[in-house]
C-alpha cells in the first residue's frame, strides 16, 4: 500500500505541490541539520527525520509556507578520517606525501558516498523534502556567506589569534574545540603517581607532588604551592615529605608510622630549590592561588606545554616552555627513556624509571573522566599551539540572555545541559591544522598586518583578476596572495582551515547565500529544529553561538532534541555490541506509518526510546489496523447502501451516538492542535489513540446494527453521515503522523464525494467547531459506558456468556434519560430490561447475629435463649431500631441490646449477581425461563448459519434457505422466533428437514444437542 502511494506522489509531484502550497502565505522557517553523506543512515536519523516532518507537514495544513530544503555538511574531521582510514595513512605525514590536491579531490567525492541510500531512506519514511536542490557546505557560495560573517566577528574584535594550551588530538593534528571535547569525555581507570623531588639543600627531604600525567614530568620546569593553605613536614619511613596539611590522612592512609615534625604556610616555601627528577638542574617552588586540596597533595608539578594553568603559571613567573613532544603525540627520537614513545605510552616508563630511582613514594589506582577525540577516539594532550580563537567568553551574556527566548522540548535542557555550557562558555578555537574544510579567510604579511577576507569579490579585488578560482578550497586557495595595505610586504593565507561545526552552524544564513542573496528569506531567528540530544553542545551550539555573535539573536525559537534510541534491554545501540536495528528491516516489514506511529506514540522526546521490532508490530497492530478495520466495515456497507457523501442530517435529528461522536471528535482536534502548537506530539497521540479506540470499541461496536438493517431510515442516515465526517476529519487530523494510511484513508473517501484534493496532503488541517461540542452528552456516554463495564463484569463473575439473553439489570444510580443509551446497555449486555433504583435496599438482605464476645461474659447460659429470641425478628426490624437499644424478653428478664453486642452483615438477594465500579453498582437479574432459554439456543443457531454463509461465501445480501433437523426443544425455540432467524440470517425459507439443492450441510453442537443445517442460496 506505501509502496504505491509513494508512486503516486511521485507521478503527481505531491511533495513539490506541498513545499510550494502556500506560497506568499506566512513563513515558517525550518533549517535541516546536515548530515554527513558518507556512511549510512540509522534508526536515529530516521527517528530525526521524522520528527521535522510531522511538524513540517502540520504547519503546512495550518496555512504556513514552509519551504524544506535537504543539506549535507561535507568538511572536516568525519570526512577526513575515513579517507584516511580508505588509503592507509597512519598520520598527517600520509596526507601530505599523497599530496592535498588528490586528498581533498578524494574527500570530495567520498562526501555523497552514500547520498542516494539517504534519498531513497527519507523518501520512504515519508518525509516531505526537497531533495534536488540541496545547500552543501563545500559549495563556493556557502563558503563565502561563511567567510562574510567571520570578517564581522573580526571587524567586532571578536576573533584573535593565540598561543594557547588547547585540547589537541595528536593522530588528527589538530586542535578541537571545546564543545568537541564536551563530546568526547569517557570515565578511565589510571595509576596516578606520588612523586618526590628531592630538596636540593635538605638530605632525605622532598616535595610530594601528584599526577595522572606521569608523561609530562620530563617538561617539568616548577613545582607550585598554594600560598594560603598551611603545608607540614613529614617523618616516614626514615625520610622527609612535605604536602599540605590538609591531605595528611588520605596521603598517608596506608602507613602506620609517621610524625609531624613542622608546620608552615604556603607562602614560606616560596623560591625553595629543588633538583629536576631527570638532570642536575636545580629548579624552584612557585606560589599560584589555582591549587585545591580536594585530591593530590597540594603541590603541582608544573609542564607549562601541557597544561592551561601550567601555562598561565609559567608566564607568570617567566619559566621556560619545554616541548618534548611532537605534535603527532609522540616523543622527540633523542629523548632519553621514553623518545618515539606515544604520550600515554610513556606513563608506565616514567613511573617505572621513578620507582628504580626511589622517587616515587607510591602509585594508586584512579578513576577520572577524561576527554578523547570525538571522531578518532585518541585521547587527546593539552599542547601549546597557536590558534584563532572567538571570543565566546566574552558573549556568555549573550548567549544566556539569548536562550531565554528559545523553547526547550524537552524543556530541561534550556536551564540544564545547555544552559550550564553557555554560561561557562569558552573561547572558541576555531583554526584546524587540517586539509578539507572551509579555508580560514585570514591573510598575514610577515609584520604581522592582518587581513580578513569577506567575499569572493574583495578577493578577486585584491589579486590580479588572472587568479580567478574556480574553487576556494585548498592546496589552490594557499596560492593567493596579495599585497599587505599597511606595509610593502606580501600576504599569505593562514594555511589552516576552520572547523567544521563553524560551517554547519551558519547554515541558516550559508544555506542561503545571505547576504549576498535571498536576504528576505532569511529569517531569524528560524522557527523549528530538531535533531538528536547529541547536538546539544554539538550543532545545537555552533548554532546559538554563531547566531548570536553575529544577529545578536537566538538562531532557533523551538528546538527538540531527541533521546537516544536504545535496545529491548535499554541499552545503547552500537555496532560493536551487535544491537543495533537496520532501519530498511523494519520499513520492508511493518511500513513507514507503523515505524513513524511508534517513534511518536511511545513517550516524550527526552526519553530514550526502546527500538526493537515486536514493539512496533504491537503498535501498528493497536492503533494502525484498528483504523484501517473502521475503513473497511465502512466501506464494506457503504458499497452495499451505496453510500453517497451528498447524503446529510441536520445535527439535531441525529442519533445521540452519533452527536457524541462529533462531540468528541472536536474535542480531539482541539487538544490535537493545543498539543502540536506547544511541538507536544506525544500528547497529541495519546489522544488520538484513544479516540480511535473509542472509535472502533464502542462507536462501532455498538452501532454495527444500525448499518446493517435493512431499512435506509434517518437513524441509519445519521449514522452514515456521521462516521463518514469522523474518518474524514481523521484522515487530515493523521496526515502529519501517518502520511500513508491518510491518504489511502482520504481516497477511499473521496470516492464518496466530490471535490476532493488531489492529496491529503494539499488539505488544510481541522478547525474544532465549539459548536459541536456536548459536555452533557459526552458525561452520559461515559456514564453509560461505566455501566456497560459493571455489566460485563457481573456476567463474567456470573460465569454466563453473553449470548444469554436475562431478565434485567438493576443499576443504583442516576437513570440514564436517553432510551437510545439504555438501548445501547440493554444491547451491549443482551437484557431485556434495565431499572435504576436510588439505593439497593430492595435487592439485599441482612444477617442480624450475636457478638458472642461481647454478650457470652455478660449473659452466660441466657445466650442460646437470646439467640431464639432474636432471630424471630425481622432483621430490617432490628436495623431501624438500632440507634437504640433492643429490648428482648428472655426468661422473663429485660434485656438491651446495643450495637456493639450485634454483628450485622448483608448480601445479595439470590439470584442476583452484583458488580461494583468506581462508586457505581449493578445487580444482574440471572434467573432463566423457558423464554430466555429458547432465545440463547436460536441466537446460537442463527451463528452457526452466518458461519456457514461465510463458508459458502456468500454476498451480504444473499438470501437463502435454511432447512434443520434437530430435537424438539430446539425446533419449539426456532418456531417461536422464526421471523428473528429469518431475518438476521437473510433466509426467505426455514424449515423442518434438508432443504432441496443443499449447497451445504453441517452437523453442530448446541449445549450438547446435536442439530443439522442445510443452506441453500
Ligand atoms: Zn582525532
Ligand atoms: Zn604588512
Amino acid at each position: 500500500m506505501e509502496k504505491s502511494i509513494l508512486e503516486e506522489w511521485d507521478k503527481n509531484n505531491i511533495v513539490a505541490k506541498s513545499i510550494n502550497a502556500n506560497k506568499g502565505a506566512e513563513l515558517f522557517r525550518f533549517v535541516e541539520g546536515p548530515p554527513t553523506a558518507n556512511g549510512s543512515p540509522g534508526v536515529h536519523h530516521v527517528y530525526a527525520r521524522v520528527v521535522k516532518d510531522l511538524f513540517l507537514r502540520y504547519k503546512t495544513m495550518r496555512g504556513y509556507y514552509v519551504p524544506r530544503v535537504s543539506g549535507w555538511d561535507c568538511h572536516g574531521l568525519p570526512v577526513e578520517i575515513s579517507v584516511e582510514k580508505e588509503l592507509e595513512f597512519q598520520d598527517k605525514a600520509g596526507i601530505e606525501t599523497y599530496g592535498v590536491e588528490q586528498f581533498n579531490n578524494v574527500c570530495r567525492s567520498s562526501v555523497f558516498s552514500h547520498i542516494d541510500e539517504w534519498a531513497e531512506m527519507t523518501k520512504r519514511v515519508g518525509f516531505f523534502i526537497d531533495l534536488t536542490t540541496p545547500y552543501t557546505t563545500m559549495d563556493t557560495r556557502y563558503i563565502e556567506s561563511v567567510w562574510w560573517s567571520l570578517k564581522l566577528l573580526w571587524e567586532r574584535d571578536l576573533v584573535y589569534e593565540g598561543h594557547y594550551v588547547v585540547p589537541y588530538c595528536p593522530r588528527c593534528g589538530t586542535a578541537l574545540s571545546t564543545h568537541e571535547v564536551a563530546q568526547g569525555y569517557k570515565t578511565i581507570n589510571e595509576d596516578a603517581a606520588f612523586v618526590k623531588f628531592p630538596l636540593s639543600d635538605q638530605r632525605e627531604t622532598y616535595f610530594l607532588a601528584w599526577t595522572t600525567t606521569p608523561w609530562t614530568l620530563l617538561s617539568n620546569v616548577a613545582l607550585a604551592v598554594n600560598p594560603d593553605i598551611p603545608y607540614i613536614k613529614v617523618k616516614v619511613r626514615n625520610q622527609f615529605l612535605i604536602f599540605a596539611k590538609e591531605l595528611l590522612e588520605t596521603v598517608l592512609r596506608d602507613e602506620p608510622h609517621f610524625k609531624v615534625v613542622a608546620e608552615f604556610q604556603g607562602k614560606e616555601l616560596n623560591g625553595m630549590r629543588y633538583r629536576s627528577l631527570f638532570s642536575n638542574a636545580q629548579l624552584s617552588v612557585v606560589l599560584a592561588d589555582f591549587i585545591s586540596t580536594t585530591e593530590g597533595t597540594g603541590i603541582v608539578h608544573i609542564a607549562p606545554a601541557f597544561g592551561e594553568d601550567d601555562f598561565n603559571v609559567a608566564k607568570a613567573h617567566g619559566l621556560p616552555l619545554v616541548q618534548l613532544v611532537r605534535p603527532n603525540g609522540r616523543f622527540d627520537d633523542d629523548v632519553a627513556l621514553v623518545g618515539g614513545l606515544f604520550f600515554t605510552e610513556a606513563n608506565a616508563v616514567i613511573t617505572e624509571d621513578l620507582a628504580a630511582r626511589a622517587l616515587l613514594f607510591k602509585s594508586e589506582m584512579h578513576t577520572h573522566s577524561y576527554p578523547f577525540c570525538w571522531r578518532c577516539e585518541t585521547p587527546l594532550m593539552y599542547y601549546a599551539r597557536k590558534t584563532w580563537f572567538i571570543k565566546m567568553s566574552s558573549l556568555r551574556d549573550v548567549l544566556t540572555r539569548n536562550n531565554e527566548l528559545v523553547q526547550w522540548h524537552p524543556q530541561v535542557l534550556k536551564h540544564g545541559r545547555f544552559g550550564n555550557f553557555i554560561e561557562n562558555a569558552r573561547d572558541w578555537a576555531l583554526s584546524r591544522e587540517r586539509y578539507w574544510g572551509t579555508p580560514l579567510p585570514i591573510w598575514k604579511c610577515p609584520n604581522n598586518h592582518v587581513t580578513f577576507v569577506g567575499s569572493i569579490d574583495e578577493l578577486k579585488q585584491r589579486t590580479d583578476s588572472a587568479a580567478v578560482l574556480s574553487d576556494v578550497h585548498k592546496p589552490y586557495i594557499d596560492s593567493v596572495v596579495f599585497p599587505c595595505d599597511e606595509c610593502p610586504e606580501t600576504m599569505h593565507r593562514i594555511p589552516d582551515v576552520i572547523d567544521c561545526w563553524y560551517d554547519s552552524g551558519c547554515a541558516p544564513f550559508a544555506s542561503l547565500h545571505y547576504p549576498f542573496e535571498h536576504s528576505d528569506d532569511c529569517k531569524m531567528p528560524v522557527d523549528f529544529i530538531a535533531e538528536g540530544v547529541d547536538q546539544t553542545r554539538g550543532w545545537f551550539y555552533s548554532l546559538h553561538a554563531i547566531a548570536s555573535a553575529v544577529f545578536g539573536s537566538n538562531a532557533y525559537n523551538n528546538v527538540i532534541s531527541l533521546g537516544h534510541i536504545v535496545d529491548e534491554h535499554g541499552r545503547k545501540m552500537s555496532k560493536s555490541k551487535g544491537n543495533t536495528v537496520d532501519p530498511w528491516q523494519i520499513l520492508n516489514s511493518e511500513g513507514a506509518d507503523s515505524l513513524r506511529w511508534y517513534l511518536f506514540s511511545t513517550g516524550n522526546p527526552g526519553t530514550p526510546k526502546k527500538f526493537y521490532e515486536e514493539a512496533i508490530v504491537e503498535s501498528q497492530r493497536k492503533t494502525i489496523s484498528t483504523l484501517w478495520n473502521v475503513l473497511s466495515f465502512f466501506t464494506t456497507y457503504a458499497e452495499i447502501d451505496q453510500y453517497d457523501a451528498e447524503w446529510d442530517l441536520p445535527d439535531k435529528q441525529r442519533n445521540i451516538i452519533d452527536r457524541w461522536l462529533l462531540s468528541r471528535l472536536n474535542g480531539l482536534v482541539s487538544e490535537v492542535v493545543t498539543h502540536m502548537e506547544r511541538y507536544d506530539y506525544y500528547g497529541a497521540t495519546v489522544v488520538i489513540d484513544s479516540f480511535i479506540e473509542e472509535l472502533s470499541n464502542w462507536f462501532v461496536r455498538t452501532s454495527r446494527r444500525r448499518f446493517w438493517k435493512n431499512e435506509r431510515d434517518l437513524d441509519k442516515v445519521s449514522a452514515y453521515v456521521s462516521l463518514f465526517e469522523t474518518l474524514s476529519t481523521l484522515s487530515k487530523l493523521i496526515a502529519p503522523f501517518t502520511p500513508f494510511i491518510s491518504e489511502h484513508l482520504y481516497k477511499t473517501l473521496s470516492r464518496y464525494a466530490q471535490g476532493a484534493k488531489e492529496s491529503v496532503h494539499l488539505e488544510s488541517y481541522p478547525d474544532s467547531n465549539a459548536n459541536r461540542s456536548i459536555p452533557e452528552t459526552e458525561q452520559e456516554m461515559d456514564y453509560t459506558k461505566r455501566i456497560v463495564e459493571a455489566g460485563r463484569a457481573a456476567r463474567s463473575s456470573a460465569h454466563i456468556k453473553t449470548r444469554q439473553p436475562l431478565k434485567e439489570m438493576i443499576c443504583i444510580g442516576p437513570e440514564l434519560k436517553n432510551d437510545e443509551l439504555k438501548a445501547i446497555v440493554k444491547n451491549e449486555l443482551n437484557l431485556k430490561t434495565i431499572d435504576f433504583k436510588t439505593n439497593e435496599e430492595s435487592l439485599i438482605e441482612y444477617h442480624v447475629g450475636l457478638n458472642f464476645a461481647k454478650i457470652g461474659p455478660k449473659y452466660k447460659g441466657l445466650v442460646p435463649k437470646i439467640k431464639q429470641e432474636l432471630s424471630s425478628l425481622a432483621p430490617r426490624e432490628v436495623l431501624e431500631k438500632l440507634d437504640n437499644d433492643i429490648k428482648i424478653e428472655v426468661a422473663g428478664k429485660t434485656i438491651n441490646l446495643s450495637k456493639e453486642d450485634l454483628t450485622i452483615s448483608k448480601k445479595t438477594k439470590p439470584g442476583l449477581i452484583k458488580s461494583e465500579d468506581r462508586g457505581l453498582s449493578v445487580f444482574l437479574n440471572t434467573e432463566l425461563n423457558v423464554e430466555l432459554r429458547r432465545e440463547l439456543l436460536v441466537r446460537e443457531i442463527v451463528r452457526r448459519i452466518q458461519v456457514m454463509r461465510k463458508e459458502l461465501d456468500l454476498a451480504y445480501t444473499a438470501r437463502i434457505r435454511v432447512g434443520y433437523r434437530c430435537s424438539a426443544e430446539f425446533s419449539e425455540a426456532i418456531q417461536a422466533f422464526e421471523s428473528y432467524v429469518k431475518d438476521e440470517t437473510l433466509s426467505i425459507s426455514l424449515v423442518e428437514g434438508e432443504v432441496t439443492d443443499a449447497q451445504l450441510s453441517k452437523e453442530w453442537m448446541i449445549e450438547g444437542n446435536p442439530i443439522s443445517i442445510s443452506l441453500a442460496e
